[in-house]
Order: C-alpha cells, then structure tokens, then sequence
C-alpha cells in the first residue's frame, strides 16, 4: 500500500496534532489555515485547555480522553517544548453525593481520582480561602498553555500552515480529492478537516449537513504574580489556574453556557470574576486584569465529538474525507489525532473512535462530480 499524501484543514490544537501525528508515520502532509496560528479567533487560543476526563461522562467518552491524557503525557517526553504548565485537578462544581458518584464511577474505570476532606484540602492548598468540605483531586490532570502546544506540534511536525481560505471541497462522485481556495486548487489523497466551527460550511459543499451548536466562553487573564497555584481549581462559580507566565487564567462556571452579551457586560462580568477568585484565593498581590476573551466552543449537535468518515443518509462513504469536530478538544486531540491518522493509513477502524462517527444529516441536496 503507497502512503497516501494528507491535506490538513485548521492549524488549532485538532490541526496541530494531526500534523504531528502525520508527520512521525512519515507521512507527506501540507496545512491550510484561514487563520494564522494562534490568532486570537480560535477556539484553541481562547481555551482554558484543562486536559482531563473528569465527571460527566459516558464509558466510551471517558476511554477516549483517559487513552487521550496517557498519549499526551508520552507525547510530552519526546516533543521538545511542550509541556504542561499546571498539574492536578481540583473539582467541587457539584455536592457531596454527587462528588461520591463520579469519584467511584470513575475511579471504577481506572481513573486516579481521590475523594479529600478540608483538611486535606487545606494542606494541598494552603492559598485557599473558601475551604469546601469535599473535592475531587486528579493528579494526573494537567493544563498546557494552547498556543506553546500548537507552536510546539508544529515545529516537531516540521510544518507551517500556508494561510489559506478554503471555499468548497472538491468531490468526484463519492471521493474528495481537495480542496479550492483563494489561491485555486489543493489536491491530496486524503483531507483531514480539523477546521472547528468551520466545519458546517466546508462539508455543505459536498452535500452534507453538519449541524454544529457553538457556545461562548468568557476567559479573563490577569497580569502577572508570583507562582503560588500549581493545580487547576473548579468551583461551583468560577475555574482558575495559573499559567507558565505567571497570570492567572480565570472562567466562570462550566455548567452556565451563556450568551456572549455585549462588550460592556463582558468587562462586567470579567471584573466580577477576577473579585470572586480574589475573595476566594490568598493571592501574593492584587490582581489586575491584563485582558479577556469571549472564545467559541467547537460543539457539534448532541456534544459529543464527530470523528471519521462521513456516512451519508443512504449509508455511501465518502472517502478521501476525514473530519475531526469537537469540544474539549484540547484534552482528546492526542488520542484523536494517532488513532485517526492510524485509521486512514490502515483502514482498519479504531474501537476507541467507533462510538463517535459523523453521519450526514439530510438536508442539503447531494451533488456529485462537481466541487
Ligand atoms: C472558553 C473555552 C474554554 C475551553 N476549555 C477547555 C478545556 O479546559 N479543556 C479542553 O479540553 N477543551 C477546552 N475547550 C475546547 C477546546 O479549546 C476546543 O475544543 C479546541 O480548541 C478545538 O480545536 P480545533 O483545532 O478543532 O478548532 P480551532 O482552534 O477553532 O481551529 C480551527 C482552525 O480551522 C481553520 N479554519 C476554519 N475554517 C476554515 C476554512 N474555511 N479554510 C481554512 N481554514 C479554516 C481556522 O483558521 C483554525 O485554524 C475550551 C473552549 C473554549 C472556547
């Protein structure tokens, strides 16, 4: 079998690792990006990029972050530079029993979570003011800073995206073979759309309907302190941790998705959570805001990653076309990106990205041999 040549559309965190991931089986691959990398626009630049498989989650969800977190950890070791800034998770966003639940579920599944009292609490975290009764603590979680991981994925990729927009996808019959840009045709054997909120729009020129339900995020960065927060904090009513540079990151619930509101009520809300977390935490100065950022989450319908061929309706796939949507994609991207470029060099399909293929919605009109 000849190595198939790989096109890569998105050059976020999902791009990234499949171009390293490309790039270690020693395949020829070439990246295409609307955006360049890190700008602000992604959702990865705008990621609090907490890499876990902590609570709500199915078996099958949390096999594929947990195989996730364990690859990242080894990817760690041999990519120079990237490097998790933060380690250990603290949770209490929910009560006691439910803290109970998730602890012995996951623990169940194999997953290193502890159950701490106050006391226990108290002594990891000796900056902490608002002391919960109960937490979950994941030593094993970590966070990394997005835009050093990209840089980092890439440069061990030996890749540069070229800044390109794509249009449409370019399909014979049922096989895509590129893609057209504002710079003409890329032709490749196989085109990974790593392209985030993108997506919908890129598969709506092959006939497929992709329906994606974004939500905003807002995330506020303060200037920078001396380093006194080693874990990742999550409390009912705000989630922190401090970055390689010493600002701390700070966001609001997980729970609460909700609207983006103008700028005005952004800076109101950013400046209620930077109080919140200085009421709750001992910090060594006061903290001032350095800047924010109302990011969008890469969520397609139903919340669960989409990876893989696409199926249309009539059950026809359609080859040479590999898609990789999803939020949370910080923590899965290590895993998603190995077994998915696994999976198209082989053929064989991957048990751990099974439960999560994409499958073309009805509506748009299907369209064969043209671009
Ligand atoms: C506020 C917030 C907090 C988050 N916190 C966490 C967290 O703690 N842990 C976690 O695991 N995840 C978290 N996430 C989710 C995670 O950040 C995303 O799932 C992940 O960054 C998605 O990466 P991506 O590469 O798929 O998309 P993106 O980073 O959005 O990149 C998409 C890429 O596609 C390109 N593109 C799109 N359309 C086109 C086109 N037509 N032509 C050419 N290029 C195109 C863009 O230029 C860009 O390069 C968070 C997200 C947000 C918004």
């Amino acid at each position: 079998m000849t190595t198939p040549s790989v096109l890569i559309i998105g050059s976020g965190i999902v791009g990234s690792g499949f171009a390293y991931a490309a790039a270690r089986r020693g395949v020829s691959m070439q990246m295409l990006s609307s955006l360049p990398v890190n700008s602000g626009g992604t959702a990865t630049a705008n990621s609090w990029a907490w890499i876990n498989a902590n609570t709500d989650n199915d078996k099958n969800y949390f096999d594929l972050r947990h195989a996730s977190m364990q690859l990242w950890r080894r990817w760690m070791q041999t990519v120079p530079d990237l490097v998790a800034t933060s380690a250990g998770g603290f949770v209490w966003d929910m009560d006691s029993e439910m803290l109970r639940t998730f602890a012995a579920c996951h623990k169940g599944w194999g997953y290193p979570v502890e159950l701490l009292s106050a006391d226990a609490i108290a002594a990891k975290l000796p900056c902490l003011r608002d002391v919960p009764p109960l937490a979950a603590y994941v030593p094993t979680e970590m966070a990394v800073e997005p835009d050093d991981a990209v840089k980092a994925l890439l440069a061990a990729a030996a890749t540069q995206p070229e800044q390109r927009h794509v249009h449409s996808l370019m399909i014979d019959r049922d096989r895509v073979y590129g893609v057209m840009t504002d710079n003409g045709l890329y032709t490749a054997d196989e085109v990974i759309l790593a392209s985030g909120n993108g997506t919908s729009k890129l598969l709506e020129s092959v006939g497929v309907s992709f329906e994606m339900t974004p939500t905003t995020g807002l995330l506020v960065t303060t200037k920078p302190l001396p380093k006194f927060l080693p874990y990742l904090l999550t409390a009912p009513d705000y989630h922190v941790r401090q970055t390689g540079t010493g600002q701390l990151l700070i966001g609001g619930t997980f729970k609460h998705y909700g609207a983006s509101g103008d700028g005005k009520s952004q800076q109101v809300a950013a400046a209620s959570l930077v109080a919140r977390v200085e009421c709750a935490l001992q910090c060594p100065t006061p903290l001032e805001i350095a800047s924010f950022s109302l990011g969008w989450r890469v969520i397609p319908k139903g919340g669960r990653p989409k990876i893989g061929r696409i199926r249309r309706p009539d059950g026809d796939e359609i080859s040479g076309l590999y898609v990789a949507v999803m939020h949370s994609g910080i923590s899965n991207m290590a895993a998603v990106a190995d077994h998915g470029m696994a999976e198209m060099l082989t053929g064989l399909p991957s048990q751990l990205l099974a439960p999560f293929r994409p499958v073309s919605g009805t509506a748009v009109a299907r369209r064969k041999g043209i671009g």
